[in-house]
């Protein structure tokens, strides 16, 4: 693995501005134990110890090297075990962004990392930050925008990803500022910055996502680069909940490769990676170095290379030497010019040994070529401004010819921007621009400040060149191009891009996703500009403007979930929701199943019951005694308002203006598709004033469904709507002699079945002086009333009902038998029956759809052929033959001739829900078949069993269907 050709340069030829060459440390790399300074990274430390191969390709395992020297990087991606305890180790960190500490154990992955399966024992936390001014990038043009705005007294939040400050402009021995080395400027100006109370400085924070309002949010990592473990609540992670008034984006700028044939071989780098390894770390990346680029970028570190002759030559694309080109030609550097890196090879060990240079012709065309021999080659496509801040704010952004480059298209309200992130690379521009940039947003939060620019010496830039791709030397079919790498994360290649525009796609958007460039852990910080640019090549008419690009979203670079999730972790996290009486369940030995965030109770076993058993006694007891069921998890929102009525009518299948109050309803809602998404009854307890119950799993959903309706579409209906699930506890008392129970309960109320008839509700005091709402509705078919009380008195309620019923032997009962007593009646669970695609008449609720209403949501759709087709799957009840067989939910059913017939075969439906029927005796279920109720009597089969399970399909309703029960025995 090793060739030795990257190494540590002495200190007296390059410090490395970053390593503390007095701190040595030990680290494990990909199985090498190695040393390495204080201050270097994971890839540092490689190149540093003549290694220079990361993990293989993430598809094709090609062997890939460090491409960069910073989050860009898209190749070396590591899992990481520090040497401390109580640490976990963490993966797809990207190496040149990992800092060493002593004893660490790095190991690169092929693109995707494995999460450690162990809980992460460190503690996470969060701030909230309000400064005036956020800058974000603390490099020369964030430096000198703090500088600024603090000065005018503003405060200032300045955040940098880095673990130093001072950007691109950090090691670059030619830069001067203020008549100073540009380090010292750095060093003098953070320490002013630090000085100020008013103003937080932080590196290792990298601000990854911008909101409305300018919301930001920011992870800080405190203590991955300390060796010795922290005491425990001193947090790993900070995650910063930033409102800032303005804001500065000093965001900088990425360099970009050159998309030619195998240009993914280790010794390929981006030539802003060289010049960081070699002026931050003290590293030299190669031996024999070549440099390939399209702009003037190179040249401080063409001199630079030269000057400690390990330069080979410049292959500049240009024709014409610019100025700075021609000052470096002056220094003794060699230039190839009008010419362009086509091809490269390798050793057995897949290290680069050469580059074919070709002349680059007026049309594109290679011309003679020529190999050099080189170990490194440095490239260098542009520069990409880092608007992603900017994109996530919908920020519009612009192709600019002269950057090549996209650009800030349109300024954000609030936003300023500075430095090379603007597109110019001058460090004197990032300076005046970036004190403008500070004094403008500090003035806007009322601080004002005369303008003081640091200056730098000015510079020149030549034109850069508008190439992304090198044409192939092996022809122009799809082949030729299957190893010009466009984004290397993902492994796609200018091939792919082929097939995506061959499969007619000329959208950005829609070749990102066929492709998956850019969707890689580096989010295309390095590919996304040349995929575009490959497309812009292979569409005719196509320009890198109107091809734009995609927009980018949050978060800026990887961030953990445990760090936002901070203090929110363990059973916190999914908060348990209890009713009232979930202790009276407990108490009663219950066993609970989850509905949504509730816990309910299923059933209630005795004592030497199995679960069957218990439900069959439940069931039971339903229908020939009396029970009682904790409904308190019910949806319940109340409606108040002159137009309260006109508004339910509208969002109900069925009529809402004529209930009477004091009376009930009971309601579907369907969208405005049609299909039904919840139902309930409501209760009218004024004019003006509605009580809705909602499914259970329902209740959010339909309050925002009716606040949707009302302030989008029907503002002017004077109509309020108040979530009160959690203020009011219910019990339902269900069966035969739920009269009498009741009749304990509430002296005051009359019972008679014509003095309280069904669907009507009552106020009253309860005999043991609690306030109840009482209602006649019933989910069994039974005589069943609902017991309303204020959440407070839920447990006493449960209480007092079990105590009225305990002569009546009255049985609590839990979800499971509900389901099968609402399944001989043929009433429909929204969500267990219902799949989002049935309508009301799909689901027996014909009777619910108003045919007399005007217009109400969903109604237009039951006009429309799909609705009227005849094999639409309709809700029945399905028998099986044999009376005992039981079939899980979802069982497909079958036609006799579908059963022996060749694979695949349409199915005739579904099984919703299927029991054991202790009213039927015999196992029963419910199913949506298609064409469903015109198919009463036919066979049917479930495939899944062996035997097949045989059906027959019988009515919806398969107990007291006249609904003789409902008022219960006289
Ligand atoms: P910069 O690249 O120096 O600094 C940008 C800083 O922003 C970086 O430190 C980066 O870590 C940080 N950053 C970016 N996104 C961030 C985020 N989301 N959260 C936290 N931090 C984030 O850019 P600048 O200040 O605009 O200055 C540009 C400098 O780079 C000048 O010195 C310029 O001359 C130089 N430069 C030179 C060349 C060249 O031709 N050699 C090319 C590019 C830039």
């Amino acid at each position: 693995m090793t060739t030795g050709t990257s190494f540590r340069v002495a200190a007296d030829v390059v410090p490395g501005v970053v390593v503390d060459r007095h701190d040595a440390v030990e680290v494990t790399i990909d199985g090498h134990t190695m040393p390495a300074y204080r201050g270097d990274t994971v890839t540092s430390a490689l190149l540093a110890n003549g290694y220079r191969r990361v993990g293989d390709s993430i598809y094709l395992g090609r062997p890939r090297g460090v491409l960069a020297c910073g989050i860009e990087d898209p190749n070396s991606l590591v899992t990481v075990t520090r040497a401390k305890a109580n640490t976990i180790s963490e993966t797809m960190l990207i190496g040149p962004t990992v800092e060493v500490t002593n004893n660490m154990v790095a190991d690169h992955v092929q693109g995707i990392g494995k999460l450690a399966e162990t809980a992460d024992p460190e503690y996470y936390d969060y701030t909230y930050e309000h400064p005036d001014v956020l800058v974000v990038g603390a490099g020369p043009a964030g430096l000198a925008a703090a500088l600024q705005a603090s000065r005018a007294g503003a405060r200032v939040l300045i955040l940098d990803e880095r673990a130093t400050f001072g950007g691109n402009l950090v090691g670059t021995p030619e830069a001067v500022i203020d008549g100073k080395p540009a380090d010292t400027w750095i060093a003098e100006t953070v320490a002013e910055l630090q000085a100020n109370d008013d103003v937080t400085l932080l590196g290792r924070t990298t601000v990854f996502g911008a909101y409305e309002n300018n919301y930001f949010m920011a992870t800080q990592r405190r203590t991955d680069h300390l060796d010795e473990q922290v005491p425990f609540g001193v947090s790993r992670e900070r995650t910063l909940h930033i409102r800032a008034k303005q804001v500065v984006l000093a965001t900088g700028s990425h360099e970009r490769p050159i998309v030619f044939k195998n240009n993914d071989r280790p010794g390929i780098m981006l030539a802003s990676g060289i010049a960081g390894y070699l002026n931050r770390y003290g590293v030299l990346a190669g031996s024999s170095i070549a440099l390939f680029t399209t702009n003037d970028s190179v040249y401080p570190l063409a001199r630079q290379l030269a000057e400690l002759g390990h330069l080979v030559a410049v292959v500049d694309v240009r024709t014409e030497l610019s100025e700075v080109a021609l000052q470096a030609v002056a220094a003794g550097v060699n230039i190839i010019s009008a010419s362009v890196v086509c091809d490269t090879a390798c050793n057995d060990q897949d290290e680069l040994t050469g580059i074919t240079v070709a002349e680059y012709l007026d049309d594109g065309a290679l011309g003679a070529t020529r190999r050099l021999e080189v170990d490194t080659l440095g490239v260098s496509g542009g520069w990409s401004p880092v608007i992603h801040l900017h994109s996530q704010r919908q920020g519009k952004v612009a192709w600019d010819h002269e950057v090549q480059g996209f650009v800030i298209g349109q300024p954000r309200a609030d936003f300023h921007y500075a430095g090379s992130v603007t597109g110019s690379l001058m460090l004197g521009e990032a300076l005046a621009n970036g004190a403008h940039a500070g004094a403008a947003a500090a003035d806007a939060t009322g601080h004002f400040s005369f303008v003081e620019e640091p200056v730098a010496a000015a510079g020149h830039r030549g034109p850069v060149a508008a190439l992304r791709m090198v044409a192939s030397p092996d022809g122009e079919d799809a082949e030729a191009y299957a190893n010009h790498f466009v984004d290397l994360h993902r492994d796609q290649t200018v091939a792919d891009v082929l097939r995506a525009t061959g499969a007619g796609m000329s959208s950005v958007e829609h070749i990102k996703r066929y492709t998956s460039i850019s969707t890689g852990n580096d989010q295309g910080k390095t590919g996304a500009v040349n995929a575009i640019g490959v497309m812009s090549e292979l569409l005719d008419g196509h320009t890198m403007d109107d091809i734009g690009t995609t927009t980018f979203r949050a978060p800026y670079s990887p961030i953990s979930y445990v760090g936002l999730a901070g203090r929110q972790r363990g059973k916190l996290f999914d908060p348990l929701r209890k009713t009232a009486m979930d202790r009276a369940h407990e108490e009663l030995g219950a066993v609970f199943e989850m509905a949504g965030e509730w816990r309910r109770a299923s059933y209630y076993p005795r004592a030497g019951e199995t679960k069957a058993q218990a439900i069959r006694r439940e069931t039971i007891a339903a229908r020939n005694g009396v029970g009682m069921i904790d409904s308190s998890t019910l949806g319940k929102i109340e409606i108040r308002g002159k137009d309260s009525a006109e508004f339910l009518n509208r969002i109900y299948t069925n009529g809402f203006l004529k209930l009477a109050v004091g009376r009930g309803r009971y309601g579907v809602m369907t969208g405005v598709n049609g299909k039904v998404f919840d139902d309930g009854v409501t209760l009218r307890l004024a004019e003006d004033r509605f009580f809705m119950h909602t499914t259970s799993g329902g209740a959010q959903r339909v309050l925002n469904w009716l606040e949707n309706w009302h302030q989008t579409e029907w503002s002017h209906l004077d109509a309020t709507f108040t979530s009160v699930s959690e203020q009011f506890s219910t019990v339902a008392v269900s069966g035969p002699k739920a009269r009498r129970v009741m009749e304990q309960l509430a002296t005051d109320v009359d019972f008679a079945t014509e003095a309280f008839e069904f669907m009507e509700f009552r106020h009253t005091t309860l005999d043991n002086g609690i306030p109840a709402r009482i209602s006649r509705i019933s989910f069994t078919g039974e005589l069943s009333y609902e017991l309303a009380v204020p959440t407070q008195y839920g447990r006493a309620l449960w209480d007092a009902v079990a105590q009225a019923g305990a002569s009546y032997d009255i049985t609590p009962y839990g979800l499971e038998a509900q389901r099968i007593l609402r399944a001989e009646k043929g009433f429909v669970i929204v969500g267990q029956d219902t799949d989002g695609t049935n309508s009301p008449q799909d689901v027996g609720m014909d009777w619910v759809v108003s045919k007399l209403k005007q217009d109400f949501l969903g109604k237009r759709s039951y006009a429309l052929d799909d609705f009227q087709r005849d094999d639409r799957e309709e809700l029945v009840a399905i028998m099986a033959t044999d009376q005992i067989s039981l079939v899980r939910d979802g069982a497909a059913l079958v036609t006799a001739e579908d059963l022996d017939a060749p694979r695949p075969v349409a199915t005739s439906g579904h099984v919703t829900g299927y029991y054991e029927s202790a009213a039927l005796g015999r196992t029963f279920g419910l199913a949506l078949v298609r064409g469903g109720s015109k198919r009463i009597g036919e066979k049917l089969y479930a495939p899944a069993y062996d035997p097949p399970v045989e059906f027959e399909i019988t009515p919806l309703v398969s107990f007291d269907p006249e609904g003789t029960r409902r008022d219960g025995q006289r």
